[in-house]
């Protein structure tokens, strides 16, 4: 059963995601949920076990997102410049 990080709410329900680096994050299986009681929102990896671990993987695979992102950019830049 999933639970609101915040709240413990079970009444939570998948949420959209917002922009290019949470549909990145999405790609890792990571799905964001939002609490319909206390409008907590963010990615619950299983039951109750948010840690600090966790955290520093969440930036781990922002970083990454980001590093992905910039050669993208880079790769379009020079396939124009040619
Ligand atoms: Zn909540």
């Amino acid at each position: 059963m999933k639970q609101c990080l915040r709240c413990s709410s079970v009444n939570i329900r998948r949420s959209h995601t917002r922009n290019l680096s949470e549909r990145i994050l999405k790609l890792f299986f990571r799905k964001y949920y939002r609490c319909i009681d206390c409008d907590w929102r963010g990615i619950i990896k299983t039951k109750a076990s948010f840690t600090r671990c966790y955290a520093k993987e969440y930036i781990f695979l922002q970083i990454i997102a980001v590093i992905i992102i910039i050669i993208i950019i880079y790769l379009i830049i020079s396939f124009l410049c040619k």
